[in-house]
């Protein structure tokens, strides 16, 4: 096996440098815990950015891989397969659409929910909120907020309009008669861990429908109950036209989906999307085995709880944060100035943390993650 020496001297002559990575090379990892090449162990609440909601390699989901790539693993959405075929059906229910694109990451999703909203519309506008965070593929980041990320690649998609997330005046003012979609996520996460004002999506779904507009929740890290309900949006008890997914949708084997309903979810004709990989019968297998261990376990009820809990044990540290705030098992801290020191200090001490928006310390651990493991990042935290 390599040394890290060596697998940081490799990347950092031979990958493109565009991450920012910590110094840690992993090598493997079982429910909310990841082992590194010198054989420490680490507490994850990274999870993946929220893409490992089951934890690291769940046995259910290494056994529905396992089954699948020793019969098939690609074909071609030239042919229909069994898997996805069922996938589609369970995975449309659980969020009451009508019909799914499968794709192979949240970008992707995203790319499908607004080519499908001018498709549906034959309108071009998009509006979005600003603290966004959708994807970087040039549609994508055109509908995400942050100047950073969209300042090198522009022009982008001209058409989009940013508003404060959380106020429904100003969404109302932005909507003319070429809005296309409002996309919004049900709660930001890269924006920071925002949670938007009760109610505030309802008041959204109600302006979407005066106005004929289409409304596209993005639920690409709130999906698969995360927030302590499958999908974000079900907090708030409305129904989206086009929802986004991905980053857990497969517990880590990359995968997105885009699904719709309504007069959205007839709005694509034959021919006008397409994608090689989308809805492989591995990615399918994955996806279908982590729904069976989601339901299985009750990890919505699971996050709800565990999160109560984390949140608990966190408004108690010894830290100055200005704001803690969560949805389940995501959850923020807000600092006054930059957190990355933090990160590098609950590293040295065993758990992995991630910073956003550059002053939010992210906790989005697997939802299994126990309690006995809570009190210890807690107290990792607090030290
Ligand atoms: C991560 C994320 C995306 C992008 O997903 P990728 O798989 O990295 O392309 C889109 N939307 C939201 C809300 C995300 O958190």
């Amino acid at each position: 096996m390599l040394s890290f020496e060596d697998i940081v001297s490799l990347d950092s002559r031979y990958v493109f440098q565009t991450y920012t990575r910590q110094p840690l090379a992993l090598v493997s990892g079982s429910g909310a815990v990841v082992r590194d090449v010198k054989g420490r162990e680490y507490i994850d609440c990274v999870a993946g950015i929220a893409s490992c909601n089951l934890g690291h390699c769940h046995p259910a989901v290494v056994e529905a891989v396992k089954r699948q790539v020793e019969r098939l693993m690609h074909v071609t959405n030239l042919y229909y397969t069994e898997v996805q075929a069922v996938l589609a059906e369970r995975l449309t229910r659980l969020c009451g659409m009508e019909r799914v694109f499968f794709c192979n990451s949240g970008t992707e999703a995203v790319e499908a929910a607004l080519k499908l909203a001018r498709r549906t519309t034959g309108r071009t506008d998009f509006i979005a909120a600003s603290g966004s965070f959708h994807g970087r593929t040039l549609g994508a980041l055109s509908i995400t907020s942050k100047e950073e990320y969209r300042a090198p690649f522009k022009p982008l998609i001209e058409k989009v309009s940013f508003v404060p997330y959380g106020d429904i005046e100003a969404l109302v003012d932005a909507i003319t008669g070429s809005t296309a979609a409002v996309v919004l996520e049900s709660v930001q996460g890269e924006g920071g861990v925002n949670i938007p004002p009760g109610g505030y999506l309802r008041e959204v779904r109600e302006v979407c429908d005066e106005r004929d507009v289409l409304l596209i929740v993005d639920e690409v890290q709130t999906g698969f109950g995360r927030t302590g309900a499958w999908f974000g949006f079900q907090h708030s008890g409305i129904q989206p036209d086009i929802i986004t997914l991905a980053k857990s949708i497969a517990n880590g084997f990359p995968m997105g989906a885009m699904l719709a309903c309504g007069r959205a979810g007839e709005g694509f004709q034959r021919g006008d999307h397409a994608s090689t990989f989308g809805g492989n019968p591995l990615a399918c297998a994955a996806a279908k085995a982590t729904i069976d261990v989601l339901e299985r376990e009750k990890l919505c009820e699971a996050a709800r709880e565990m999160g109560a809990y984390f949140m608990k044990r966190l408004e108690d540290v010894s830290l100055d944060f200005v704001e803690l705030r969560g949805r389940g098992l995501m959850i923020g801290m807000e600092f006054e100035g930059g957190c990355s020191s933090l990160v590098q200090r609950a590293l040295e001490r065993g758990v992995l943390l991630n910073c956003t928006s550059e002053r939010v310390l992210r906790f989005v651990p697997p939802l299994n993650i126990t309690r006995q493991q809570v009190d210890e990042v807690v107290q990792a935290i607090d030290e």
